[in-house]
């Protein structure tokens, strides 16, 4: 039986796990792939304090080494199942069952992909799904924006401040955000929007030179260096819906403290609702979880 079991080492489990052991708690992680999550998917973090660049898996080494000075236990195994028990909860994985007395959900989110050619090896060198964590390196040129709703057109909008020129590719043959901000991507003279426009292939060596997509049957390439996929977002946390209440997108509903609807369930990070899915954000959350678990342990 474990105190704590946080499921999921990204920077804000990795963080929970930080704090929790550092409150004299005995820590189990769970992680179903490798540690650092999504960061060590970015070769350049430009935005993380104390750093003014860094890789992400160097900032999740870094990070890494400080979860294990502090003596967390860690399984690689995926969580399948969480359930409430007599006096705390299961965790089922792939690999074994555990107790714990109370769990952290850090399972992170995943941003969908295209599924389309080059797509997988331009990430991180001008493919993007993220907008002000890759913005910045775009500024001065001309980039585009994959997808319609509202995330893409957030993006489009942000990335029109910096960059010279923004097109946003839509496969559809509207946008299908919210009104305003369907507004401020028209009337911006920096956004161009192209409908019913599929994107087949992301052109480069190294780093992406252009995007070929159809419309109309006609095959056309976006000479551009910089390309941001906003198509959607797919939470992990959706799985322990059993345990949790969640939102229609299946991020855990969880208040400021991350306490989640289940007494003794934190939610932290990327899987919870929130606006701003960022390191920093994911690291506060892991902080405000495991202190919030320790309160619960303390007062039960
Ligand atoms: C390409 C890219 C570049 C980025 N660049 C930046 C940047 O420059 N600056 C910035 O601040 N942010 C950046 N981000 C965003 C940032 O990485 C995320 O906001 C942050 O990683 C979220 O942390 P998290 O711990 O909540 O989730 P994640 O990082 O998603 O970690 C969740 C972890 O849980 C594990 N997991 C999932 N399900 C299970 C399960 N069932 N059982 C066990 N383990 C599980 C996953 O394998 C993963 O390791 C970037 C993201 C991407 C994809």
């Amino acid at each position: 039986m474990f105190d704590i079991i946080v499921v999921g080492a990204g920077p804000a489990g990795l963080t929970a796990a930080i704090y929790g052991c550092r409150a004299g708690k005995s820590v189990l992680l769970i992680e179903k792939s490798g540690f650092g999550g999504q960061m060590t998917n970015s070769p350049k973090i430009e935005n993380y304090p104390a750093f003014t660049s860094v890789s992400g898996t160097e900032l999740a080494d870094r990070m890494v080494e400080q979860v294990m000075a502090q003596g967390a236990e860690v399984e690689f195994a995926e969580a399948n199942k969480i359930s409430k028990t007599e006096n705390g909860f299961l965790v089922e994985t792939d690999n074994g069952s555990y107790f714990g007395d109370s769990v952290i959900i850090a399972v992170g989110a995943k941003h969908r992909r295209l599924g389309v050619p080059g797509e997988d090896a331009l990430i991180g060198n001008g493919v993007s799904f993220c907008a002000v964590c890759d913005g910045a390196f775009f500024a001065g040129q001309e980039v585009c924006v994959i997808g319609g709703g509202n995330s893409a057109l957030q993006e489009a909008i942000q990335l029109s401040e910096n960059c010279s020129a923004v097109t946003v590719l839509q496969n559809l043959d509207r946008l299908t955000g919210e009104g305003k901000l369907i507004e401020a991507v028209l009337s911006s003279p920096k956004i161009k929007v192209i409908y019913g426009a599929a994107v087949t292939e992301f052109v480069g060596k190294g780093e992406l030179s252009g995007v070929k997509y159809t419309v109309n049957g006609e095959n056309l390439l976006l000479p551009v260096k910089g390309a941001f996929v906003a198509v959607g977002l797919i939470p992990e946390a959706g799985r322990f819906a059993e345990v949790i209440a969640t939102d229609n997108y299946g991020c855990g509903i969880a208040d400021e403290g991350c306490a989640s609807s289940m007494e003794g369930i934190f939610i932290a990070g990327d899987c919870r609702t929130k606006t701003v899915r960022q390191v920093s954000t994911a690291i506060g959350d892991g902080a405000c979880a495991a202190l919030a678990a320790c309160k619960y342990l303390e007062n039960r």
